[in-house]
């Protein structure tokens, strides 16, 4: 049931609901960072991974599917590379990927043999989500595999990333899992207590804001830069993995899973940063346009075709004032404004060089200047997303 996200449901506050939510949630999706695997970069722990397969187990009693998001790879594989100095450059961190996935499988797959359960290894590049074919593939295998009951860890390939084309961090890489599997919880299990009102490194009175009704760009502002040594996820790529569950109608629990028992606690009183789900979310394939793709060019549009992109409609070449990037037919692009503020992003009918030439005209010119009828629209509004429109009201009601 839709859910305005400043509104309440039933006369439930929407902190009530959205725990409501979280504790039906039947698909749920788990990232562990790494400083909770290996405690700063000190070896595996594999009891802490033993109490988490405990609590997943409990969940799967209560008839939850659980797939499981895990780091910990380079952290595991750094020592073993024999260097005085965390790996820095690509080729050590992937070399100490290498080293240590199997490092990290084999704690997972000791911790569920206790239960007499497996588990499956999914490791997914970029390129898996981007690629329509290789997105529903993954889904497919990650779906398998909990149905066969099996508990499926998942991971990033690190070891044949390069860095245009890489998820670079499990949060993100987390809340494309859960946008794949249709999941209706994320929890970030991280060394924090939640989402802080300010940067608690700096402020001392700084708190957890327990709810965060939607991501704005004062709060994106506020999660500023990386984390720890050994993880690569910061404040700010747990509130775009959260935002992006959000658009999927995924509720995001952010939780410290140094505290006992920290999955199993979230469903039995509110704990850590719940963001709440969009109340009108996306459908799988525009979710997949706002999440997984990247964008390949942009299109600056003038103030009417915004207007038209705001109120639901398709792009259409007359409203298009420049076309920037190389692109082709099917990518997906940035539409901007005539302020350069994003405000859509969608999958296009023409690559860039036609586009630069049917810019500002009527759809009945385009055969004359083409050689060919193409689509009327350049984006259709079946295969665009808007992004959200904030304004400085929401921005402040966010942070009160
Ligand atoms: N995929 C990386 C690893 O397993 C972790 C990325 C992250 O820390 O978010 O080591």
């Amino acid at each position: 049931m839709a859910l305005s996200a400043s509104g309440s449901n039933n006369g439930n506050s929407p902190m009530e609901y959205g725990w409501q939510q979280v504790r039906a949630a039947k698909r749920v999706v788990i990232k562990i960072g790494s400083n909770l695997l290996t405690a700063g970069g000190e070896g595996l722990r594999q009891s802490w991974v033993n109490a988490r397969a405990n609590e997943v187990m409990r969940l799967r009693q209560a008839g939850k599917q659980v797939i499981i998001v895990t780091s910990g790879a380079v952290a595991a594989g750094a020592p073993l590379l024999g260097l005085q100095r965390p790996p820095a450059s690509l080729r050590e961190k992937q070399a100490a990927a290498a080293a240590g996935q199997p490092l990290v499988m084999r704690c997972y797959e000791q911790a569920f043999a206790a239960h007499g359960v497996a588990v499956g290894q999914v490791l997914i590049t970029r390129a898996d989500v981007e690629n329509r074919r290789r997105y529903l593939n993954a889904r497919d295998t990650l779906w398998t595999l909990s149905s066969l009951g099996l508990v499926p860890v998942v991971n990033e390939n690190d070891t044949v990333m390069v860095e245009e084309i890489q998820f670079g961090d499990n949060d993100t890489l987390s809340a494309n899992v859960a946008d794949l599997v249709a999941a209706d919880l994320l929890i970030l299990l991280s060394d924090v207590d939640g989402f802080f009102d300010a940067d608690p490194r700096h402020n001392p009175l700084a708190k957890p804001l327990p709810l965060v009704e939607r991501v704005t760009p004062a709060l994106e502002k506020l999660a500023g830069g990386v984390g720890s040594a050994v993880g690569r996820g910061g404040m700010a790529t747990k509130l775009k993995a959260a935002k992006m569950a959000a658009r999927r109608g995924c509720q995001t629990v952010l939780t410290n899973g140094f505290r006992p028992d920290p999955v199993t606690e979230l469903f039995s009183r509110p704990v850590g940063t719940l963001f709440l789900a969009d109340g009108n979310p996306l459908s799988a394939h525009k979710a997949w346009i706002a999440n997984a793709r990247w964008s390949k060019g942009e299109i600056l549009v003038d103030a009417g075709a915004a207007r038209a992109l705001q109120k639901g409609g398709s792009l259409l070449a007359k409203g298009v004032v420049e076309v920037r990037g190389r692109f082709a037919r099917g990518d997906a692009v940035l539409c901007l404004d005539p302020h350069g503020q994003a405000i859509a992003k969608g999958s296009v009918n023409y690559q860039a060089s036609d586009l630069q030439l049917i810019r500002g005209q009527h759809s009945s010119a385009f055969e004359s200047i083409l050689g060919f009828a193409g689509d009327a629209e350049v984006i259709h509004r079946d295969n665009l997303v808007l992004l959200e429109e904030t304004s400085a009201a929401e921005t402040t009601a966010a942070l009160s």
